[in-house]
This record gives C-alpha cells, structure tokens and sequence, in this order.
C-alpha cells in the first residue's frame, strides 16, 4: 500500500452511515446476519424485494437465463424486452417502454421525454417541471435539482436548471407556478423518502386536470410506490388518474437492478432513433427476473392480498399507536407502502428495532417506512407489531434513562 494513501476502515466512499450489520443469505421476509441472527426485513431493500429474499421463482428465472444469455446491447432485438415491455403496456395506460438500470436512470428518461415532447411539438421553450417539497427523484445531477434538497445539491455545481419546486399538495402553488417555459408536473403519487406522504384527496385529480388545461404533461414518479406496493399495479390507479409518462424501478426487478421508464405515444412523439440509449439497460437477464416478477404480482389475487395485509397491518399499527402515544404521532401510506411519523426521533427508533431484529427505513419528516415484502404472511405481521411494540418500550426505557441521567 502506498503511504499516500489515507488508512481508512472500508474501501467504500464514505457517502453511507452503515449500520454495523451485514447478511449472508435471505429467505422471505427474513434474513440472516453473518453472526446467524435472523431478522425480519420490513424494508425490503428500501421496497425493492417485492416477492421477498430468494423467492423460487425468481432464482430459477436468474440461473436459467444466466445459463443461457445474459446481454447483447441494445442493438439487437431482446425477445425477453419485447415481452416485459408488452406485458407493462398492456397492463398500464403506456404504448413504450424504455428499459433502464436504476429509478434515477428512469426519472432522468422520463424528463427527458417530457422536454423532447415539447421540443418535438415545436415548443422547445417547454422544458420546465414542476416538482414538490419534499420530493425525491434519485441522485444523478438532474433528479437531485428535482427533488430539491439542498443536502444533496450543495457542492456539487450549478444546478441543473428547469425544475419549480411547490409546496406537495397546494394545487393553487402549482397553478401559479405554471408559465410559457412549462413542461409538465413531476410528481410522487406517494413521497417515500420525503416520509410516506399521501396527497390530499383529488390532489392528482386536480393536477391532472391543469396538464390537461394547459398542454402540459403528468410525470409519475412510481419507482418507490409502484409495482404493487399499494396494493394495486401503480399508485396512481388507487386516485383514479393516469399519467403521461411514468418512471418506475425498485420492486420492477425484485432485487435485479432494472428500472423503466413508461409513455403514451403521444408524450413519447420526441423519443426517436437516437435520441436515447443504454449499454446494459433492458438486457435479457434483467428480463427474464422481470418477467418473474411480474408474472407474480399480476397473478389472480396477489395485489387484492397486498391490499388486505396493508389495510390489516395499518390497523393493527393504529391500535400501537394508541398504545404509545408519546411514540407513534401518525400512521400512514397504502397498502404495504406504510410509515409511523414519530415523536421520538426516527434514526433512534430504526436502531431500537434492529436491536429488536427487526428492519425498518428511516424517512424525511421524522418517519420510519415499513415497507415489507409483498409476500409477508400473516404471522410474520403480528410478529412485527410484537417487535415494533419491544421497540416502543426501548425508546421509551432510553428517554427515562437519559432524563434520570440529566436530572442526576
Ligand atoms: C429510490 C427512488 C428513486 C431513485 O432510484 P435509484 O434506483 O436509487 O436511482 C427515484 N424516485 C423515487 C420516488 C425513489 O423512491
């Protein structure tokens, strides 16, 4: 090793504060730490193994491919895109599909065919969109001038430019913020990171109807609240809205990295022959997981159990908070997408779980995300209330301590 190299504890960019925990295999919505504890995952990856750890499926479809094909680039027809992509449009308000590796990739496209639309339509002028308070769209240099948070802009050079942020849910802010450089609205039908944040009734409604009233097009970010987590295909079907272009990616691969982005022909008239591409997106590998795990999740039945579990698992959250008042200030999300807003802090409460084994996912506004894998069962469900509630008792147990410590 050279001198000049700084001594440091992990070769991985420090950009994560880790929890000390590692795991060497899962199985469902458990997983197993290298000290051979077991732990239930109620993050899923951060709602990304939909169809939980080594789901049988999925393995199967991952080893036989693998043994077949694993990518050729995009310069070739990809049999197994033509049938993911088929069944996506079928099965959505889309015509296209455009296969990524990651949701900020698929945020990234969908801007870019909003702008393009407009372009396209002899408006190049519309390259605007506007975007919410606390929104998250992904890390690359546009999705964090997206999603707006300074901690993640900061530093890193100027700000991509055309995105206006408003307040989530003032539909009046966004009418005001709608001028002659507008391209469209970029928007969450659930925030995630921002803290499991369900619009107001008809809030998408109304934004939809303003798109409409203006030209404009409706960008649905679904990467963290689509492919069932709500218990239906997408969000915005639970507000009875379609989109014009929506991006999609975490539970699309259920642990495969895969994203997409999604358009009627009609948002999508800019994105012609090279107007856009990827080396590795949409290869026959992360096809056929894909496809796995979307024949999973349209299975007859399976988003109706996601939406029962949601509904039976928001309730009995509602009875803990009713329990711990000075804990759990609100329950909230839709189907498996849930989230306990807190009075104590979140980070704390996440860590009094682990030591509970149990994983939960720390959010903006003081939240904590459940979001487990779609395929959790019922005694795993009352096993997390019993967890969640241990964790409870934890915090509350250190808040004495540290106050009897204070007052000593
Ligand atoms: C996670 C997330 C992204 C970014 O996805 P990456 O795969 O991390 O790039 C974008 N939008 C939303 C809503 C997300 O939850």
């Amino acid at each position: 090793m050279s001198d000049t190299k700084a001594a440091v504890q992990s070769p991985l960019l420090p950009t994560y504060a880790r929890a000390d925990v590692a795991f060497v295999r899962g199985e469902g919505a458990w997983l197993e730490a290298t000290d051979g504890s077991r732990y239930l995952d109620f993050g899923a990856g951060i709602a990304v193994c939909a169809l939980g750890h080594s789901h049988p499926r999925l393995v199967n479809a991952l080893i036989e491919q693998g043994r077949k094909l694993w990518h050729v680039s995009n310069l070739f027809r990809i049999p197994e895109a033509e049938a993911l992509g088929g069944r996506l449009v079928e099965s959505t308000f889309a015509d296209y599909v455009f296969f990524t590796n990651s949701g900020a990739e698929a945020v990234e496209g969908a801007i870019k065919t909003a702008r393009k639309h407009h372009a396209a339509n002899g408006n190049p002028e519309r390259f605007r969109l506007i975007t919410f308070e606390g929104a998250f769209h992904g890390r690359t240099l546009a999705t964090i001038a997206a999603g707006g948070n300074p901690k993640y802009i900061d530093g890193f050079g100027p700000k991509v430019e055309g995105f206006d942020p408003v307040p989530f849910n003032d539909i009046d802010a966004v009418r005001a913020a709608i001028g002659p450089h507008t391209a469209g609205v970029l928007v969450e039908p659930i925030q995630g990171e921002g803290g499991v944040r369900t619009p107001a009734p008809g809030f998408l409604r109304q934004l939809r109807e303003l798109c409409d009233e203006h030209g404009i097009l409706l960008v649905a970010d679904e990467v963290q609240s689509g492919m069932g987590r709500t218990g239906k295909l997408f969000a915005h079907e639970l507000m009875g809205v379609t989109p014009d272009v929506m991006a999609v990616a975490k539970g699309i691969g259920g642990g495969f990295p895969l994203g997409a982005f999604l358009a009627t022909r009609k948002a999508a008239n800019g994105m012609v022959v090279g107007t856009h591409g990827t080396t590795y997106g949409g290869n026959p590998l992360a096809m056929s997981v894909g496809l796995a795990v979307l024949d999973e999740v349209l299975a007859p039945g399976f988003l109706e159990s996601v939406a029962r579990k949601g509904l039976a698992m928001k309730q009995r959250l509602a009875a803990l908070k009713d329990q711990y008042p000075n804990v759990i200030a609100e329950v909230r999300g839709e189907g498996l997408f849930l989230g306990l807003r807190l009075h104590v802090n979140n980070g704390e409460f996440a860590a009094a779980a682990r030591a509970e084994h149990m994983i939960v996912i720390p959010a903006g506004d003081n939240v904590v995300r459940l979001l487990p894998p779609l395929v959790i069962e019922e005694n795993e469900m009352s096993e997390a209330i019993d967890r969640l509630e241990k964790a409870c008792k934890r915090v509350i147990a250190a808040a004495a301590g540290a106050s009897a410590g204070a007052s000593a």
